[in-house]
């Protein structure tokens, strides 16, 4: 925690030091509404609420996005928390932004409803979330500043927002490219998800043959007086640690061997060209002797992510050795704000390739998803509801299909064109049935009229309807839906008398 309060000045510092054209003036007009909005309210840690926007902004800021990303970044509790409408946000900051900020709103409307609903949960919302890859992004920001705030949240609920972290939003953010947030994301949560693990890996850290971080600066400016000499022009040298959950994964893959670890520290070259990059590497290898077989050209042959660099380990003396990485801006930033690199070039791109990734990723990790399903299984008694939610989680329903919210937050997925009917059959039988109306958004919904993705869907029922009508079915689109309709139709009378007097008629 910082001694003292971030402010507006501290964000426009950090904003200005990555671009230095950046609109000023629309952060400033955000900072206002926002600090006049939250006026009043605190943080469980006591400090002014703004302090939570701010430094989601400042994330924003160290995340490379656009000025309006940092703008809804700071009003992004806004029309949650405070009376202001997302209306008057949009007449202040146009549609754009308040769409973000609408997308933030829903994201944070769900809610932890017990471990099978929740993963689920969090797949349809990322699935939702993926038709503006930028929603997920300020929510990364949002996420890191509240888990660096954990401290001051009952500790089973701080257990929950750091596992989410770990095994939700830090996969997201590699799969988006996003090497830095991932690595801040997942070292925040860490500490909270395995308290041991992590003290045991700060040790072994410590104990380690490689030079420690401090002593890293002796080798830069060294490195620096090298390519000095020889003329080879460079953009930055500067050190960097190893991000501490991303050690303990890989002291897991390597027996929890810290010798077998060659990258805790390391000296980053980032250079003008490719060819700046293997001069230097000859300059470094001239000066310290490099370890046999540690040469590797990630700039012919990138990793399967995209991952670009050139790294060899050099002896720096008898007891420590250090790796080197050698690499171009562009491959540095790529590797360290992925996605939101592509911004620099294209915002519409940013938001396609986005779209890709999250569809590519809930492809890819079916296999996981089937075997978590494969946990469940044994918990569910009935295996008629198991295999109709294996149906449900097929997961080739990408495009064609709407999310929508209970009141209470729960995600419920539709084809696309679902109706208020549609919805309450898919709750539960019982609650298409007796439905009587439906509320969306607050406002009262004709039951024939389509639900769209984002809504919050209330239905009313009432119990002393005892069928439910049959015109629903020139409108309710699904399958599930139409049939028990269709039931009812049928069974005219007699289903009717079947209701009132259980085993009045016999079964086929
Ligand atoms: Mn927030």
């Amino acid at each position: 925690m910082p001694e003292r309060l971030a402010t507006l000045d501290d964000l426009i510092k950090a904003v200005k030091e990555i671009r230095p054209d950046a609109d000023i003036s629309l952060l400033e007009r955000a900072f206002a509404f926002a600090d006049s909005a939250h006026k009043g309210q605190l943080r469980m840690s006591g400090e002014p609420y703004i302090i939570h926007p701010l430094h989601t902004a400042i994330n924003l800021a160290e995340m490379h996005v656009p000025d309006n990303m940092i703008a809804a970044g700071l009003l992004h509790d806004v029309a949650e928390d405070t009376p202001i409408t997302l209306d008057q946000i949009q007449d202040e900051f146009g549609e754009d932004i308040a769409s973000m900020v609408n997308g933030i709103c829903k994201v944070g409307k769900i809610k932890y409803r017990g471990v099978e609903r929740y993963i689920e949960n969090l797949r349809k919302m990322f699935m939702a979330m993926a038709s503006d890859v930028r929603v997920i992004i300020i929510k990364f920001a949002d996420r890191l500043h509240n888990l660096e705030t954990l401290d001051c949240i009952p500790q089973k609920k701080a257990y929950r927002i750091a596992l989410e972290s770990l095994e939700i939003y830090a996969p997201i953010a590699n799969r988006l490219g996003m090497g830095d947030i991932k690595g801040k994301l997942e070292d925040a949560a860490f500490r909270y998800v395995m308290p041991k693990e992590h003290a045991w890996a700060k040790e072994l850290a410590g104990e380690s043959m490689q030079l420690k971080l401090p002593q890293i600066e002796k080798v830069i400016e060294q490195t620096k007086e090298e390519l000095d000499q020889t003329d080879i022009p460079y953009v930055t040298v500067h050190g960097r640690q190893k991000h501490l959950y991303s050690l303990y994964r890989k002291l897991l893959k390597y027996n929890r061997d810290i010798t077998k670890i060659y990258d805790l520290t390391a000296v980053r070259c980032v250079m003008p060209t490719p060819a700046d990059c293997y001069a230097a590497l000859g300059v470094i290898h001239s000066r310290w002797t490099p370890l046999k077989g540690r040469i590797k050209d990630y700039i012919s042959q990138p990793k399967p992510n995209g991952y670009q660099s050139l790294h060899t380990t050099v002896f720096y003396d008898r007891s420590a050795i250090v790796e080197f990485q050698f690499r171009t801006k562009q491959m540095h930033e790529a590797a360290e704000f992925g996605i939101a690199a592509h911004w620099a070039y294209d915002e519409h791109k940013m938001i396609q390739i986005g779209q890709e990734r999250i569809k590519e990723m809930i492809d890819e990790d079916q296999l996981d998803w089937m075997n978590q399903v494969a946990n469940v299984q044994a918990e569910i008694s009935n295996p008629k509801s198991f295999l109709e939610s294996l149906e449900e989680m097929k997961l080739d329903a990408f495009n064609d299909h709407i999310f929508v919210y209970t009141p209470k937050g729960d995600v419920i997925d539709l084809p696309e064109d679902s109706t208020p009917i549609d919805f309450a059959y898919k709750i539960h039988t019982d609650v298409g049935n007796t439905c009587v109306a439906a509320k969306v958004n607050d406002a009262i919904h004709p039951l024939d009229q389509p639900l769209k993705s984002g809504d919050i869907v209330e239905i009313r029922t009432d119990k002393s309807r005892k069928s439910p009508n049959p015109d629903w079915l020139k409108f309710a689109k699904t399958r599930h839906a139409r049939s028990k309709i269709r039931q009812y139709a049928r069974m005219g009378i007699a289903g009717w008398l079947k209701d009132i007097i259980p085993g009045s008629i016999k079964k086929k």
